[in-house]
């Protein structure tokens, strides 16, 4: 097995005080779960809503899972009564489905907001202006089962290490923008997410507060 145990430690190791590990588990098998699992790691990340599924059934219950991949409407149902976060909402229907479902199962599901930022046309996310603009309708405010608890958003793949935190830092400042102006009054309101195995170093330096590692821990993933 790749060296899971080395890797999660020197990972954490890394990991100021208040930035939380998502440890990202796709396409990974069940065992280098286990093995993270067993020094400790309770927070896992994954893409795919059959796999996710599928490892829900055979791997203890006190995992919390988060779901960091593109979401389908017609999926959100699958994952619902479990979820412990939808990490990439990038549209309102998504936002309305998750509540209909949610409410279904009488749960709260706790969500970000996913911001396209990266230079990249195939990322998803709303533009700043777009996180405004559902901000200010006020819809989410009569979704009872949905909470919204901060920003997500993956920085463009490049080597500029300039690039990199110029997009994170620019993610940081909305985070406070919105804070203030829509969440003031809800402490829960507080998670930052970014950061991934090449760049979760500078994204600990802007400001993030949960980074989604998974090849530094697990290993390259076979598709
Ligand atoms: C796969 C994935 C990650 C982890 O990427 P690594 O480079 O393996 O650390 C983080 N965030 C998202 C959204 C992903 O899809």
């Amino acid at each position: 097995m790749y060296d899971v145990v080395t890797n999660l430690h020197s990972v954490l190791n890394k990991l100021p005080n208040g930035v939380r590990l998502i440890a990202i588990s796709k396409y990974h098998p069940n065992e280098y779960i286990e093995a993270a699992y067993a020094e400790g790691q309770r927070v896992f990340g994954e893409s795919q809503v059959q796999e996710l599924s599928q490892k829900v059934e055979t791997l203890p219950k006190d995992i919390e899972w988060h779901f960091i991949g593109h979401l389908q409407t017609n999926k959100v149902k699958y994952i619902v009564p479990y979820i412990s976060m939808i990490e990439a909402v990038d549209s309102v229907k998504l936002l309305r489905e998750i509540e209909k479902q949610a409410a279904k199962h009488d749960r709260v599901v706790n969500v970000l907001l996913e911001l396209h930022i990266a230079q990249e046309e195939s990322k998803y996310g709303f533009s700043f202006d777009d996180c405004r603009a559902l901000l200010e309708s006020g819809e989410w405010k009569k979704m009872p089962h949905v909470h919204i608890s901060g920003l997500m958003m993956m920085a463009s793949n490049v080597g500029d290490e300039a690039q990199i935190r110029k997009e994170m830092l620019s993610a940081a400042d909305f985070f406070d923008e919105v804070k203030q102006k829509y969440f003031a009054d809800d402490s829960a309101f507080k998670e930052r997410s970014w950061g991934m195995s090449h760049d979760y170093q500078i994204a600990v330096q802007c400001r993030s507060t949960m980074v989604r590692i998974g090849t530094t821990i697990f290993g390259p993933r076979i598709y």
